[in-house]
């Protein structure tokens, strides 16, 4: 069936392709809650658009298709598609996380699951033999994100799915920060992926949506009947727009990704610069396993400056990348991940994992790479405290 090879074709053709009734080009919004029956038990297929919709079955199809998973399903936010995934869990399980892990991911494991009695706990996921140790009868899944968010800390993917399978847990891996463009966890060994779509696969900071893709049937079973009896789905419209952002995604991380290598290289030379988190830089941890499992070091640059420069002069002093919660989008983004992001991560454990308060986080956007260093030295000069 598919008439291509690679996935610069697969983000345009694939899931489901046009409108087999007036050979529109692209897959009609399907604006409904319901469908008509002929008859007592005669549908056509769909009967209730919480269950199954067209425009977000294309979508779903089309993620399940990049990722090279069994199915997909779309979501009304990042955190609905991982409330929907923890929700495979029960009273007395425990779900062992990423210390860098989206802040949303631990608020709601802490603050949520635990009340039903489904416990978490962080651990270095960068270092698979501890982490082994880690594994007792309780714990029913690893997660992790690779690179975490905010230090762009790099778990080796394919040695955690081993040890997922070795004790017949399950591996998740959110890859936010990736997307299939960059890197396939299902293809080294993961589980389930989730996605905050929100970010690169919209790519324009203009919806807000999550999807999971998982890797066999049993799995695809579970998640539909979760997704149904929870009924946190995306709707037709944003599932349009989402197949819309996915088409480009290609030819956009081409010019982030670009640009943060540039903006990267620049940093790092600064001597204003403390330290700079980007898993591109050959000296950055796990340099070596991102070569491995992804195809280069991603958009998103963290990064430090000395203590005699002010950070709030600096996030002030911005005048062409906006100060944002985000990432993803076409433009830039800076964000002060102690106090936005991650604030809802108690102030030990930030101290703790490495997020501190003088650490910045920068979204690389497809503006001109020449115009975002000068935005970035003119601010790191405005922010120097003489
Ligand atoms: C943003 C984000 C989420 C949450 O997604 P929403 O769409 O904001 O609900 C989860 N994981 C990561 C890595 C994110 O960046």
């Amino acid at each position: 069936m598919a008439v291509y090879k690679s996935i610069e074709s697969a983000l345009i053709h694939g899931g489901i392709y046009g409108d087999q009734h007036t050979g529109a080009v692209n897959v009609p919004i399907y604006q409904t809650s319901t469908y008509e029956q002929k008859g007592l038990g005669e549908n056509t297929g769909w009967e209730y658009s919480r269950t199954g919709n067209p425009t977000r079955a294309a979508l779903e199809a089309l993620i399940a298709e990049l990722e090279g998973g069994t199915a997909g399903f779309a979501f009304g936010s990042g955190m609905a598609a991982i409330t929907a995934v923890l929700s495979l869990f029960r009273e007395g399980d425990r779900v062992l996380i990423s210390s860098n892990v989206y802040g949303g991911t631990f608020r709601v494991l802490d603050k949520v699951f635990k009340n039903f009695g489904i416990g978490y706990s962080i651990e270095d996921t960068t270092d698979p033999e501890a982490l082994e140790k880690k594994i007792t009868p309780e714990v029913r899944a690893i997660l992790v994100e690779s690179p975490a968010n905010p230090l762009l800390t790099i778990t080796d993917l394919a040695a955690v799915a081993a040890l997922a399978k070795k004790h017949r847990i399950l591996s998740i891996v959110d890859n936010t920060f990736m997307t299939p463009y960059l890197q396939r966890p299902i293809e080294l060994g993961a589980d389930i992926v989730i996605h905050s779509a929100t970010k690169y696969l919209g790519g324009h900071s203009d919806l807000v949506a999550g999807l999971v893709v998982v890797s066999d049937r049993a799995l695809a079973e579970r998640l539909a009947f979760l997704q149904n009896a929870t009924g946190g789905v995306l709707g037709p419209f944003d599932s349009f727009l989402l197949i819309r952002g996915i088409k480009t995604l290609g030819v956009r991380l081409d010019r982030h990704v670009e640009n943060a290598e540039a903006v990267a290289a620049y940093l790092q030379g600064h001597k204003a610069v403390k330290k700079v988190y980007y898993p591109g830089l050959p000296d950055a941890q796990g340099y070596e396993i991102n070569r491995k499992q992804a195809k280069n070091g991603g958009a998103m640059i963290s990064f430090e400056l000395k203590e005699n420069y002010d950070i709030r002069k600096f996030f002030s002093s911005l005048r062409l990348i906006a100060l944002a919660e985000s990432l993803g989008g076409v433009e830039s983004l800076v964000c002060h991940p102690a106090s936005m992001t991650h604030a809802s991560i108690p102030y030990e454990i930030r101290q703790k994992v490495g997020i501190t308060d003088g650490l910045i986080r920068l979204s690389v956007g497809i503006e001109n790479a020449g115009d975002l260093k000068a935005d970035l030295e003119n601010a790191i000069s405005e922010s120097e405290v003489r």
